[in-house]
């Protein structure tokens, strides 16, 4: 497990070790021994799968692709998480992210495990002929560790509906007779994907937001003034104001979390600049977000680059450097892209007060500590990004039951879910000393502890 994962792991069960209150059944030499088995299970991977897919190519080449699939835990349910379609992609990654996935399924209460997928390879350079052919190489390979109620991925960084539909239907060949609609989430509505699935991590990403910049403080606003947390001070100071926001990514994530800004009426909020790999685009009055997700719907996913694709998008904005977005003058900074993006050669120019990982571990270990101690909230990935995963739950129950919700049902079950995660997170999050970041950690700590004590695992 990374660093930072594995030092607030550690702080968490450190915390509740000295809580005499949570599990006092274990006392003295006891306890001392079950905390050390919870650190070693939680720290590692119950399995690391790696393999090179022999794959034939549309250009007469035969190559072979590196792939992974990490299972991290499974105390609370099958192993789930995405598979990722990333150039970057590492073994140590992909442990990581899979250890997160644990940690985010244990807050919001969703009854799976922790796992992720990887495959070593840039998809933009691969015709879709390979692309499919890489797909069904993945599940002939690991077929044997996955399954509905074994280990269930989704799309990630690089994947999608088309990849899912593809992997079920290999899936299914292989195991004939079986169960496979709970094989893979994330699938089209066709496919027997849910409805919503599409837009549920960018919708989760800004609802978190707005649940703690408009619901929470509304009701909650003479109880924070009476706290004395940096944190408090730092909602409040911006609950009554016209809020600049800037987004990192326009890709599944970003582009939802934009249009959701666009159209709320809830906060006075404008989103003033987006980017992409390309490209960052500013007004200071505001984007037109609507124009720009059309235009990018029919440019391969890139937002205008040109004054010439500007005008044809029908868009006002300055085009700045990629990564102007982060340090622009704004209140809030959405981290929908990849991985380590604010990091200490950074840092120092971050001006929001409000960071929020839409994307996993968008911000390193230095820099959440430098702009925690300066009273900056960063909403972190566990509790912001969960809503892709949670309608993934929702998606693989509908495939047991077969019966289907509608998109108002799925979006009011997955609002309700969050809902009670911010409402055990958020108060002791203004009174304790901890980050946001910590308290979710020490939540979902205390999750898999309970669990896992009860299940006999700590000896
Ligand atoms: N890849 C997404 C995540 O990181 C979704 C996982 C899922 O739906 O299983 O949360």
């Amino acid at each position: 497990m990374a660093n930072q994962m594995m030092d607030i792991v550690k702080g968490s069960l450190q915390v509740l070790l000295d809580d005499v209150d949570f599990l006092p059944e274990l006392a003295g030499e006891r306890r001392e021994k079950a905390f050390s088995s919870l650190l070693s299970i939680l720290s590692t991977p119950d399995h690391v799968n790696k393999s090179f897919l022999r794959v034939a190519l549309e250009n007469g080449q035969v190559t072979r692709v590196p792939a992974f699939r990490v299972q991290h835990n499974n105390v609370l349910g099958p192993y789930k998480g995405g598979i990722r379609f990333h150039e970057t992609v590492k073994e140590e990654e992909v442990v990581n992210l899979a250890s997160l996935m644990t940690l985010k399924n244990a807050l919001h209460e969703v009854p799976f495990g922790g796992g992720k997928g990887g495959v070593v390879i840039n998809p933009r350079e691969y015709s879709d002929k390979d692309l499919y052919v890489i797909c069904k190489k993945y599940v002939q390979y690991f077929s044997d560790i996955l399954g509905p109620d074994k280990d269930i991925p989704a799309p990630d960084v690089g994947t999608g509906e088309r990849e899912m539909d593809w992997m079920m239907g290999e899936y299914k060949s292989i195991r004939p007779g079986e169960s496979y609609r709970g094989s893979f989430t994330g699938k089209s509505v066709e496919n027997g994907g849910s409805l919503g699935r599409r837009e549920a991590t960018g919708k989760g990403v800004y609802y978190t937001f707005r649940y703690l910049l408009h619901d929470f403080v509304k009701r909650q606003e003479h109880w924070l003034s009476e706290r004395d947390s940096m944190f408090a001070k730092t909602v409040l100071s911006l609950k009554d104001k016209s809020l600049k926001i800037a987004i990192q990514g326009f890709g599944n994530v970003g582009s939802v979390v934009a249009l959701s800004a666009y159209q709320c009426n809830h906060l006075n909020n404008k989103v003033v600049a987006v980017s992409d790999r390309n490209v960052t685009l500013y007004n200071s009055d505001g984007l037109d977000i609507p124009a720009l997700i059309k235009f990018v719907s029919m440019n391969k996913g890139d937002l205008p680059m040109t004054g010439d694709q500007l005008e044809t998008a029908g868009v006002k904005a300055k085009i700045l450097g990629i990564g102007e977005v982060l340090t622009l003058d704004v209140d809030v900074l959405f981290l929908a892209a990849l991985e380590n993006q604010v990091y200490q050669e950074n840092m120092i120019d971050i001006k929001a007060k409000i960071m929020v990982e839409g994307a996993n571990a968008p911000v390193t270990t230095v820099a959440d500590g430098y702009l925690s101690d300066k009273g900056i909230i960063i909403i972190p990935d566990i509790l912001a990004n969960a809503g892709g995963v949670i309608v993934s739950y929702l998606e693989w129950l509908q495939g047991r039951e077969t019966q289907f919700y509608t998109e108002d049902e799925v979006f009011e079950k997955q609002l309700s879910k969050m809902k009670n995660t911010f409402d055990s997170v958020f108060p002791p999050f203004f009174s304790d000393s901890f980050t946001l970041r910590q308290q979710c950690y020490i939540h979902s700590v205390m999750k898999l502890s309970n669990i896992l004590y009860r299940q006999g695992k700590l000896y």
